[in-house]
């Protein structure tokens, strides 16, 4: 990496200050909620304008049939390519558009793309419309200080991050976009600080345990069985035996924050008996013996176990009950699975992001490994592509809050980190 290059180059950023805000602050101002999945044909038409002027040439990809995809709320992509004229390898930055609900609490406008303070305000300027932006800016400088590199430069904006990803990029991974023959190194500017880089993350494992029991009426209880208690007693097993021996197992994974370094279990929800009333209804309830209880459990599991050894200790839970507890059935059903992923550190698009890390920051990066999952998810396990990384600006904390906001110097640092990046793998040669 030549030392007049990557002036050149933060020079380039540098006279891109103004044009990055205004990206910014342009994508904050595209709603794109999901659910219900808005404007995502408007985001993509905005970015193939932008990038189709940058050399990209660009496709729109609908994830047809995919959980919510509809004419009302197609699921829209755009994968963007910018070819050089030298052979070498393809360097891809995915950045999802969905943003989540607002919620309550804000004192900005959450579509209005308020700078203050060298800050972007907006639901999405963190999570990660502010690193969508940071990419863009960095490929257009590698651009016009590279202009004959080698290989390709590819930029994707892709749906329904926030709800799994099966209308972005599992359904692109599916159709060959993330085959390792046609991209070589990923970046996903996920908001994980400037100066980290996330390897992976933790696996999931959400199930439905349902406990049965037999209806009667409340008077009379002992003429049913209530499956309420079954599902009590499904919880006192829990909290004696599982919970504590979930907080033993440690990881080697530096999951950040350090409290997610052990296996975790959630209680997501659990429903028995009468449904909730609707609004409005005023009457009491009938006096009925529960012959249902359900609950959905959210397990995040660590690199060093199975999915096998998490299933097993939950059925091994709920055997031990049905050995030992009067009339205790159950059934347990499995919701969703994600194992987990960990890029090695010596990877190349990881060791290629801790030099510019070290370059631009003047220290090592800081390896960390997210709690929840990503779209790396699906690029490493359709994809069958194991070089790829979490880098992006902003405060992961701020992800998803109120008054969510995106440092602008934040976003120009990453962006410098970026840009050397593509001098160290298209830059040479
Ligand atoms: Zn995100």
């Amino acid at each position: 990496m030549g030392e007049a290059l990557t002036d050149r180059l933060d020079r380039a950023i540098a006279a891109r200050e103004h044009d990055l805000v205004t990206l910014t602050r342009d994508l904050i101002r595209i709603p794109t909620l999901n659910p219900p999945g808005d404007n995502y044909r408007e985001i993509c038409e905005f970015l193939e304008r932008r990038l189709g002027a940058s050399g990209f040439a660009c496709e729109f990809v609908r994830a047809f049939d995919t959980p919510g995809d509809s004419d009302r709320y197609p699921r829209w992509n755009l994968i963007a390519r910018r070819d050089g004229p030298r052979p070498g390898p393809c360097v891809h930055f995915n950045s999802h558009i969905d943003v989540v609900e607002v919620g309550q609490g804000w004192t900005t406008d959450p579509f209005g793309g308020e700078l203050k303070d060298g800050r972007v305000y907006g639901r999405g300027s963190c999570d990660m419309k502010g690193g969508l932006a940071a990419s863009i800016i960095a490929a257009e400088a590698f651009l016009e200080v590279c202009p004959d590199h080698a290989g390709a430069v590819e930029i994707s904006a892709t749906a329904d991050e926030e709800s799994g990803g099966f209308g972005g990029v599992a359904y692109l991974a599916e159709k060959g976009w993330f085959n390792p023959e046609r991209v070589q190194h990923v970046i996903i500017p996920e908001p994980l600080n400037k100066d980290h880089i996330c390897l992976g993350h933790r696996g999931v494992w959400w199930a439905e345990i349902e406990t049965r029991g037999e209806i009667a009426h409340g008077s009379m209880p002992f003429l049913g069985d209530c499956a309420v208690r079954h599902m009590g007693a499904v919880i006192s097993a829990m909290e004696a035996d599982l919970f504590p021996a979930l907080a033993r197992k440690r990881t080697a994974m530096p999951v950040i924050p350090p409290g997610a370094r052990q296996s975790t279990l959630n209680i997501n929800s659990v429903h028995g008996g009468q449904a909730e009333p609707g609004d409005g209804y005023t009457g009491l309830p009938s006096p009925v013996v529960p012959d249902s209880c359900r609950m959905v459990i959210d397990r995040r599991f660590l690199i060093e176990e199975s999915i096998e050894d998490v299933e097993a200790e939950i059925s091994g839970l709920l055997e031990g009950l049905r050995a030992t507890r009067p009339d205790f059935d159950y059934s347990l059903r499995e919701l969703h699975r994600v194992l987990p992923t960990m890029t090695d550190r010596d990877a190349p698009v990881v060791a290629t992001v801790a030099r510019a890390i070290l370059q631009v920051f003047g220290h090592e990066p800081h390896y960390v490994v997210s709690p929840g999952t990503y779209d790396q998810k699906h690029i490493d396990r359709i994809g069958k592509l194991k070089n790829c990384i979490a880098y992006g600006p902003g405060i992961l904390e701020l992800a998803h809050k109120p008054d969510e906001y995106v440092g602008v110097a934040d976003m120009l640092d990453s962006a410098r980190v970026m840009g050397r990046g593509l001098i160290d793998l298209l830059g040479n040669g």
